[in-house]
């Protein structure tokens, strides 16, 4: 099903949030719409931009664009991966759109990646028009569960579901709608509970410095509250509203240095990554001297 989009006028899309972002809107000129409609969970649209290529929308947010995608995938993937000395069991919460799949799956240490994903109708979509992150979807290694992310590590805590996990990457959309719980402080105890020794965790933060820095600083603080390690690191990607975006990074293992590899990739995975390399890992976290001390609460760098 297609049809027009309130959000798109005049032949251009643009994202505007009062909550969020007020005053300030990010636009992309329109193609064509190719697909429209309201699935069980979320308003959905994915459109092809004159620049930006193919593009996913929910509830009026941009998730991703063909172009700027593998800044966001890479980062959110890479870090948690390279900074875990031997990632064999990975969840990823949300993802549907599979580019992050398809960046997990270029680690060979990795034994099993589980998608937990609610909306189907995203994945459905994704294959259909942004195979290039999709492609992963049907791998071996990859099972996919169709369910809320959140009960799905309620279960995991009542071992209703038998698995701990060495990386947890939360690539879910923003606070408004199916995801909202996914930025409050249960959330990240039932992240911690579903751990193996060792283990990390990143969420997209939904936010950036210069959008919101006080949400940014309270999210930090649950994040500090349930883990022994938090920290925050940013990449940058055109398409989201401010051109970057914020990545919550967490272990229990005080010993671990979250803003350094552990493992370095290969030249072979180095050739096949666009965005992540060691230097720019940590390059991530180091934050601009104000956004360092309201995010950090410090005024001394990395
Ligand atoms: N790269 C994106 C970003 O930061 O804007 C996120 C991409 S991905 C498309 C987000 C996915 O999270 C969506 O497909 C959405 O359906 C899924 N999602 C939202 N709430 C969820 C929940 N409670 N459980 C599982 N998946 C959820």
């Amino acid at each position: 099903m297609s049809g027009q989009h309130p959000s798109i006028k005049e032949g251009w899309f643009t994202e505007l949030s009062d909550e969020h972002f007020p005053g300030q809107g990010f636009s992309l000129q329109v193609e064509q719409v190719l697909h429209h409609s309201r699935s069980e969970f979320q308003d959905v649209l994915v459109f092809k931009s004159t620049n930006f290529g193919n593009v996913l929308v929910l509830d009026g947010i941009i998730q991703c664009a063909e172009r700027d995608e593998f800044a966001y995938q890479e980062m959110i993937s890479h870090v948690p991966l390279f900074a875990h000395g031997n990632p064999k069991n990975v969840l990823v919460i949300g993802g549907g759109d599979g580019g992050v799949i398809r960046e997990v799956v270029k680690h060979d240490c990795v034994e099993k990646v589980t998608l937990v994903e609610i909306d189907k109708t995203v994945i459905d979509l994704s294959q259909q028009f942004l195979p290039s992150m999709a492609c992963a979807l049907n791998h071996p290694k990859v099972h996919i569960n169709l369910c809320d992310g959140f009960q799905f590590l309620r279960d995991v805590a009542l071992a209703a579901i038998d698995e701990r996990y060495d990386v947890i990457i939360t690539d879910s959309s923003d606070p408004e709608g199916p995801a909202e719980a996914f930025f409050q402080k249960e959330y990240f105890e039932l992240l911690k509970a579903a751990l193996n020794p060792g283990g990390i965790v990143i969420a997209q933060a939904s936010e950036n410095f210069w959008l919101n820095i006080d949400y940014l600083q309270g999210l930090m603080n649950i994040a500090h509250s349930v883990f022994q390690k938090a920290n925050y690191c940013y990449t940058t990607v055109p398409t989201y509203t401010s051109g970057q975006l914020g990545l919550i990074i967490c272990s229990d293992d005080s010993r671990l240095d979250l803003t350094r590899p552990q493992r370095h990739p290969s030249q072979q995975e180095q050739d096949i990554l666009k965005y992540y390399n060691p230097e720019i890992h940590h390059a991530s976290f180091i934050l601009p001297t104000w956004a360092d001390r309201l995010i950090n609460g410090r005024n001394d760098g990395i």
